[in-house]
């Protein structure tokens, strides 16, 4: 009070480019004025953090006074802002060093270059310069802060400034340590000081600071850093709250991961399972490039959306990662690529994997939940995450020609439960379960009761053929030419000799000419006539049709007609062929039975042909009285 003349009053001038930065920060580049709260109440959470830290060590600090906390006051009327802590404060040097000048070289170089590039900087990258003080002129003329540090003898100043290339410092009586911001709001910026919307923003980005912060008297902050606490300390009820409110889902989480790490590299994490997929990470993966956790450092905000946190496959998990290992004021860049970050993203990765294999063998129910709603995202770690991939590989769950539907079994059951004898393990792909337990493919196995996996997730094709083998056994597509049947003599349907194959055979060949690669006798064929299978290096039909979809160049590959000469039709048509080769039917039939089986694989590009030579079928079939 005293000491308010004018003569102890000095003026400081900013640097030069000190002079620029706030010219760009005011002017040019930030197109939220509300991130301005952010960065207050992140410098005064710093500061309690400092000043609790240093506690530690120090006996001779300033007393709190009280608990320590940040209070926020706004005046509606008169338009005023302020926003106190008891945290460490500044001595004058600090003030001038802090204050008056651009922390990290380089800074200017890289905002003008932003703007240059007529690029917007969202709100997010000003706390990541060094720089977020000054965002405060975005909302005011004239700031003015009252500080006094923390340490002993220390005394208070006042540091003033319209930042517009000078300020003031003077010293100035203070009772407690720690610092006091407050301005007057510019005319448009008048909704800041409006209690309801700076209650809104400090939930927005502040919820979880580790400080209360308080309103006009009233704590908003009620919910406290949950991923801090020990497993044992977490409260499913608090927990779900937390996922709501960072998912912006209403319903609660399947479960959840707690995670805490100290050796290398330390962090905390607490993820969410949803309990459904937004439907449009489902129709478009691409979704999951921008998505990820939160990442805090040190319980302040640094990213919402963390896409170096996870790999890909794992990005429609929620929550928050918080680690003490980097530093607050790191830009996008530097995360990517900082070894941190990979070493974290590692850890979690398989943390991540660990608890869904514990959920299988513990809460079969909930995994499948989770199978249902995210196995197609999870699945495409196959092609993409090396090292987990054995992990991932006893994720897999796949309906078969043994299970009910929705009923899943794993690959280690499959092999558990065929016999020695059988050398594979036998796939089939489509579209639908109904449609392909109708294929004609499947009937051999069907009759031997050998069991085969039902592909229908359209991702399957570009995932499961990679895998191989699996406990020795190779994995096998049920429509490859190359399967070693073995098959014994039934009653009652005799294949027919030789002599009269190779004809019906090259019948066959002659009428479908290039559109196959070769016409051959089925060995796996029950109930069906003729039936396609790809040769050894086809496509699957299956991964065919969705390059088709996909539009994606691929080379028109030629199947292989099987047929059943034991079937009916097929030693009808060679005793039509016997009686009259020149019988205008035969070519119909074959081009049906082809037909036919096209439309099995959904293969069959028009049905026009299909139904008309239908109809002469049947009129012929109708001349028989
Ligand atoms: P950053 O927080 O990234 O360092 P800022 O521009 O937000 O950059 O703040 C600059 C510096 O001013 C801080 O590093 C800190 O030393 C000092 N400072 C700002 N606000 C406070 C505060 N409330 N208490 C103590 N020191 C502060
Ligand atoms: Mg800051």
């Amino acid at each position: 009070m005293s000491t308010n003349n004018s003569s102890s009053v000095q003026e400081f001038e900013y640097k030069a480019e000190m002079k620029q930065l706030l010219d760009l920060i005011v002017h040019s580049l930030y197109t939220h004025p509300e991130i301005f709260l952010r960065e207050l109440i992140s410098n005064a959470s710093d500061a309690l953090s400092k000043v609790r830290f240093d506690a530690l060590t120090d006996q001779n600090l300033l007393e709190e006074g009280a608990d320590p906390g940040v209070k926020i006051t706004v005046d509606p009327k008169e338009l005023t802002f302020m926003i106190e802590d008891n945290g460490i404060g500044m001595t004058e040097e600090e003030l001038i060093a802090n204050l008056g000048t651009v922390a990290k070289s380089g800074t200017l170089g890289f905002m003008q270059a932003l703007k240059d590039q007529q690029k917007e900087l969202d709100g997010n990258l000003i706390g990541q310069f060094g720089v977020g003080f000054y965002s405060v002129f975005m909302v005011t003329d004239e700031v003015t802060v009252e500080t006094r540090s923390a340490r002993t003898g220390s005394e208070g100043y006042r540091w003033k400034s319209s930042g517009q290339g000078t300020y003031t410092i003077e010293k100035i009586e203070k009772a407690g340590r720690g610092t006091t911001i407050s301005f007057k709001l510019k005319e448009e910026s008048k909704e800041f000081a409006e209690e309801y919307r700076v209650e809104q923003i400090i939930r927005k980005y502040s919820n979880f600071v580790d400080f209360p912060i308080t309103l006009d008297g009233r704590q908003i902050n009620s919910v406290t850093a949950l991923w801090q606490r020990s497993k044992s300390e977490l409260k499913d009820e608090e927990v779900n709250e937390f996922y709501k409110f960072i998912a912006n889902d209403f319903q609660d989480p399947l479960d959840y991961l707690h995670v805490s790490v100290e050796g290398m590299v330390s962090f905390k994490a607490l993820l969410f399972l949803p309990k459904e997929a937004p439907p449009e990470l489902l129709y478009r993966q691409s979704e999951l490039e921008n998505r990820g956790p939160q990442l805090y450092v040190k319980k302040v905000m640094i990213q919402s959306e963390c896409r170096d946190l996870l790999p890909e496959y794992l990005r429609f998990l929620v929550g928050v990662v918080d680690t003490e290992d980097l530093s607050l004021n790191v830009s996008r860049e530097i995360v990517q690529s900082s070894p941190v970050m990979a070493k974290i993203r590692q850890i979690l990765s398989g943390k991540i994997l660990g608890w869904f294999d514990t959920l299988a063998k513990e809460q079969p129910e909930k995994f499948r939940t989770f199978y249902k709603a995210f196995g197609p995202i999870v699945k495409i770690g196959l092609n993409t995450d090396f090292t987990n991939r054995d992990k991932l590989i006893e994720l897999l769950r796949f309906e078969s020609t043994k299970t009910a539907v929705d009923e899943y079994v794993t690959l280690k059951e499959y092999v558990g439960r065929i016999g020695d004898d059988q050398k594979e393990i036998y796939y089939h792909s489509g579209s639908s379960r109904s449609q392909l337990l109708a294929h004609p493919n499947l009937e051999y196995f069907q009759d031997k009761g050998i069991e085969v996996l039902l592909l229908s997730d359209p991702v399957d094709v570009f995932v499961i053929p990679s895998i191989h083998e699996y406990e020795k056994k190779p994995l096998k597509s049920i429509e490859k030419a190359d399967i070693d049947f073995i098959n014994e003599k039934k009653e009652g349907s005799e294949p027919l000799p030789e002599n009269l194959l190779q004809p019906v055979l090259a019948l066959f060949r002659e009428t479908l000419g290039d559109r196959i690669e070769d016409v051959v006798e089925s060995h796996r064929l029950v109930n069906s006539p003729v039936t396609l299978v790809s040769g050894k290096d086809a496509l699957d039909s299956q991964m065919e049709r969705m390059m088709k979809m996909m539009q994606a160049e691929m080379p028109a590959g030629k199947k292989i007609l099987e047929v059943n000469t034991a079937h009916p039709i097929i030693r009808n048509l060679s005793g039509m062929y016997m009686a009259n080769a020149g019988n205008p039917l035969i070519g119909t039939v074959i081009e049906q039975l082809y037909d036919g089986a096209l439309l099995h694989e959904g293969g069959l590009d028009s049905t026009t042909d299909f139904l008309s030579r239908m109809n002469s079928l049947i009129e012929a079939a109708t001349l028989q009285r």
